[in-house]
């Protein structure tokens, strides 16, 4: 990417569009027609030992036009055709720990707001508000779209967060509420004792992460309250040109 560090930032964007141009591939992040998508991430022991699918080594993840991952491109997905275009639009929307694309989408929308409980994490974004959402400072039934994507799995009690997440959802509201999930665990994998970075790594897949979900997170959801959908694009839909994977499933929540 070296190539394109001294070039001014508003022509990056037309240059690696031009640059990269393709016809197979088509990200839906930034509309472009690439010719390939880029591998990124490592899978750790836990990653492969567990099946842990959305964390670890992907093939086709990045764009290189507009960095976008193919976690972000599911959830580009939804937002562009599954989702009342009004709430886009005009709703109420918290995105928490925002992704660039995604917040670069939304953004448009005067009632957006991203946040993280840490504001210095994200100098360049606007409509920044700081989030702690085990302890949201927002009222009840204040949100109709709430993106939450990679982040319950860093949270120590995360039933507390899905329950503030229920509590600041309006009722008709939408909750995009993703997490690396193993394949292979029917049980979700925690355990507090485990607290060393390094261990966390080998036992969770990443340093950072307290937990490893099992195919017990949609019961999870809800008993804090939420309906959980699993929603996939149609049979038919063409995953690889997408740079999307498809065993990836879309969790979303609904009170
Ligand atoms: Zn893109």
């Amino acid at each position: 990417m070296g190539v394109f560090n001294k070039i001014p930032i508003n022509l990056k964007f037309p240059i690696k569009k031009l640059f990269y141009f393709g016809t197979y591939f088509h990200c839906l992040a930034c509309n472009c027609r690439i010719r390939r998508f880029e591998p990124a991430g490592v899978d750790h022991e836990a990653v492969i030992k567990y099946q842990i699918i959305g964390g670890g080594f992907y093939s086709e993840s990045l764009c290189p036009v507009c960095r976008s991952t193919y976690r972000d491109r599911l959830i580009m997905w939804y937002l562009k055709f599954k989702i009342d275009k009004k709430i886009l639009k005009n709703g109420k929307i918290i995105h928490i720990a925002p992704e660039y694309t995604l917040y670069r989408y939304l953004k448009r929308n005067k009632n957006y707001y991203c946040g993280d409980i840490d504001l210095r994490k994200y100098p360049k974004f606007k409509q920044f508000v700081k989030i702690d959402i085990v302890d949201a400072a927002f009222d009840k039934n204040t949100f109709d779209l709430i993106i939450c994507n990679h982040v319950l799995e860093h949270i120590p009690d995360d039933q507390k967060a899905m329950k503030e997440i229920y509590r600041i959802l309006k009722p008709g509201g939408i909750a995009i509420l993703q997490v690396p999930i193993s394949k292979k665990l029917l049980t979700t994998y925690e355990d507090d004792t485990i607290s060393e970075p390094d261990a966390r790594q080998r036992e969770f897949g990443q340093k950072d992460h307290v937990r490893i979900y099992g195919q017990d997170y949609p019961k999870r959801l809800l008993n804090a309250g939420l309906k959980v959908e699993i929603v996939v694009p149609a049979n038919g839909f063409n995953y690889r040109k997408h740079g999307i994977n498809k065993e990836e499933r879309l969790f979303v929540c609904t009170k």
